[in-house]
């Protein structure tokens, strides 16, 4: 009989052998301020009404796969140009994988392009499907480098750019005019990545009309919904219809889906949601920048940057006290002692900004 080693030997791949999982820390009792998770839940008159709805779901049947209902509240309350088409995914984390695997050939490796720091899935997914992941540094001040953008498009002509906007861990919208150009100079696709649309003020989804090489994504995950796991995108309709090949058929399923619906009948909480983590967001991001020794990023997300003198000691600190917060210092050269903080209630906020107010007062 074959031992597990052999078979392990005969069949992973050894890149993959060589990986380890995606990790993500337990926040059992913390306050969890790791994710960008939205920290409000719907109001509780809610709660019946879907639990009603759910309940009138057919979990015995299949989906139907052309989610034509949902597909049209979606374009219809979030903002989708009239014409224009949505492809669905379990979470915007599975449209990266189908827009990377629509881009695979066998003759040559394709590539994907994004500036870093960014969004760890660009890269990870690019590996994971054998295209060749090419990182182009941001300047210091996270602002994009367009002339090394421009130069490394020319010279590497990838098929899939990726561009966060606002960026995830800097918390900043890239210059349009620096996007826009990019747009053109590429000749493949350009992807917007939205998923932090509810708490910024602009957008490239009028754009879509402009430009036929643009995809823009979005998800529901960063806007209140992360537990149901759904993404959507919008292009020309003659790419959606080359990704729609390669979607498995059945990818949301029908609890999200009936959710989905549910939540977008009732988008005005969502929008009360954000307005409200926006208003967090300029009280914690003042009060965090009186702090001595604190560099407090401009933030057009549901999140902050940071930059401490420390970072890893705070880290440590903050989680004795019970606050869970993201490090991301070594994520990158141009992130050192930073740290990414969701904006949570008013209560975890206060919570955060007192523990990181004593741990700076105990350390100076
Ligand atoms: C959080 C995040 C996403 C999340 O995607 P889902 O899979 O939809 O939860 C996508 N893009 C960026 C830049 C993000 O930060």
């Amino acid at each position: 009989m074959t031992s597990i080693q052999h078979a392990l030997d005969h069949s992973i791949r050894p890149d993959l052998r060589q990986m380890s999982a995606y990790h993500v820390p337990s926040a059992a009792g913390m306050v969890k301020l790791d994710a960008m998770e939205n920290p409000f839940r719907m109001p509780p008159e809610y709660h019946a009404r879907l639990g009603e709805r759910l309940a009138q779901v057919d979990l015995q049947r299949y989906p139907v796969p052309t989610y034509s209902e949902l597909k049209q509240r979606i374009c219809h309350t979030l903002g989708v140009p009239q014409g224009h088409e949505v492809v669905l995914g379990n979470g915007s984390d599975e449209l990266i994988t189908m827009l990377a695997l629509a881009c695979v050939q066998r003759e040559q490796r394709a590539r994907v392009l994004a500036p870093v720091p960014g969004f760890v899935m660009y890269a990870m997914t690019a590996q994971l499907l054998g295209l060749d992941f090419i990182g182009v540094p941001l300047k210091p001040d996270f602002s994009l480098d367009l002339e090394a953008m421009l130069a490394a498009i020319h010279a590497q002509q990838p098929q899939l750019i990726f561009l966060a906007y606002p960026n995830n861990p800097t918390a900043n919208l890239f210059s349009r005019a620096d996007i826009e150009a990019i747009l053109r100079a590429s000749r493949g696709i350009v992807v917007v990545d939205e998923a932090y649309q509810p708490f910024a003020n602009d957008s490239f989804m009028p754009q879509l009309l402009e430009y036929e090489n643009l995809v823009v994504m979005r998800t529901v995950s960063k806007m209140g919904l992360a537990g149901i796991r759904l993404g959507y995108m919008s292009a020309h309709p003659a790419l959606l219809a080359e990704i729609e090949k390669l979607r498995p058929p059945y990818n949301v399923n029908v609890l999200s889906e009936a959710c989905a619906l549910f939540a977008l009948e009732h988008a005005q909480i969502f929008k009360e949601q954000a307005a409200q983590i926006c208003a967090e967001r300029t009280l914690q991001s003042a009060r965090l920048q009186a702090l001595p020794g604190v560099e407090v990023f401009p933030s057009q997300a549901n999140f902050l940057l940071l930059r401490l003198k420390n970072a890893d000691q705070v880290f440590s600190s903050l989680l004795e006290q019970g606050v869970l917060v993201k490090n991301v210092g070594k994520m990158h050269a141009l992130l050192a002692n930073c740290l990414r903080v969701t904006i949570g209630t008013a209560a975890e906020n206060l919570r955060f900004y007192q523990a990181l107010e004593n741990i700076l007062a105990r350390t100076a």
